[in-house]
């Protein structure tokens, strides 16, 4: 297993005791940074939807160190949750399991499940199991802003936080993938790193795996506006487009044809490699919406196949409010 440094350590130590205490840490985990509080504690919860703003009928994911720690926390695991949580964790992909009564309405949002996850980061690991509790942490910004993928762009929307951990850039880049599992049937909730068709290939073959139809009430948090830029954001329509003065541009291709026309230009990934998309993609949308030379910013879409699901989820969301 990978260590942390010894500064690092002494971070852990005091995010750890914070946490212990009822108060709030930012941290990092392979997806985005968090903001972590003692998910059985609702007092330090609530402190949660308070700095972020969000709405509590918006459930948070509760993080583990280890699987023992599943069993305060859920009724049972079937054998086909066992089986992909072996397989995928520690790692981006979250359960939604029925809950025990130690877990408090406040971190479900009233729902009579959780979602939990175990994150693939040596930071993360280190502090749930140094704080001695489960952690609730929802992506560490402002409700419905775009999510961080460093330190700085949790200071930049949550200055009062009581703590970050910097742990550097996070290498996913995006939320994790959100199952349900059913009896026979896998319901995909939200897209993330791991694909529909991972979570297939996984289960034996008389399971269904299939994605979540929007508008059923499963998970409230599907909302169809998130991860937004307080600049406009536009999904480009062809590679012919013409951009206004002020643009910035998005792309995930070197030779994108428009990369002349624009004031400034993020290349994502050289040659459409879509786990470095991810990895950039909050990052760049970040640096588009500091820039005081930028007043609008334009996004090259990409396939939605595999992982591109997950991309073009969180573009269209982004974008959504901005759509005419
Ligand atoms: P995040 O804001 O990235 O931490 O993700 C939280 C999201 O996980 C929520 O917006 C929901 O969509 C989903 N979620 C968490 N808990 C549940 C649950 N018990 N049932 C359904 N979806 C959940
Ligand atoms: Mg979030």
């Amino acid at each position: 297993m990978e260590t942390v440094q010894k500064n690092l350590e002494t971070a852990i130590a005091k995010a750890a005791k914070i946490i212990r205490d009822g108060g709030l840490v930012a941290f990092p985990t392979e997806t985005v940074y968090g903001l972590g509080a003692n998910a059985l504690n609702p007092v330090a919860v609530a402190k949660i939807f308070e700095l972020k703003e969000r709405p509590s009928f918006d459930p948070l994911i509760v993080h583990i160190a280890s699987f023992d720690q599943l069993d305060d926390l859920v009724e049972n695991v079937s054998d086909a949750v066992k089986l992909l949580a072996d397989k995928f964790w520690p790692g981006p992909l979250t359960f939604v399991l029925p809950k025990t009564n130690k877990v408090p309405e406040i971190v479900t949002s009233g729902l009579a499940t959780v979602g939990v996850r175990m994150p693939d980061n040596p930071i993360a690991l280190e502090l749930i199991r140094k704080a001695g509790c489960p952690i609730a942490a929802p992506s560490a910004n402002k409700f419905g802003r775009i999510s961080p993928t460093t330190a700085m762009h949790v200071k930049k929307q949550l200055p009062n936080v009581d703590c970050i951990i910097d742990g550097g850039k996070t290498s996913v880049g995006i939320e994790s993938t959100i199952v349900f599992v059913e009896g026979d049937t896998c319901t995909l909730l939200r897209a993330g790193k791991i694909t529909i068709e991972d979570i297939r290939e996984s289960l034996p073959n008389n399971f269904k795996v299939i994605q979540h139809v929007s508008g059923e009430a499963i998970s409230p948090g599907l909302l169809k506006s998130h991860y937004s830029p307080t600049k406009t954001l536009r999904i480009l329509n062809s590679k012919t487009e013409t951009l206004p003065e002020g643009s910035g541009l998005i792309v995930h291709e070197q030779n994108h044809i428009l990369k002349a026309f624009a004031h400034k230009t993020i290349v994502t990934s050289p040659n459409m490699d879509y786990h470095q998309i991810a990895a950039n993609l909050f990052s760049a949308l970040h640096t588009m919406e500091d820039d005081p030379e930028i007043t609008q910013i334009f996004i090259q879409p990409v396939e939605e196949t595999g992982l591109g699901l997950a991309l073009m989820d969180r573009i269209n969301k982004a974008a959504h409010q901005y759509q005419k």
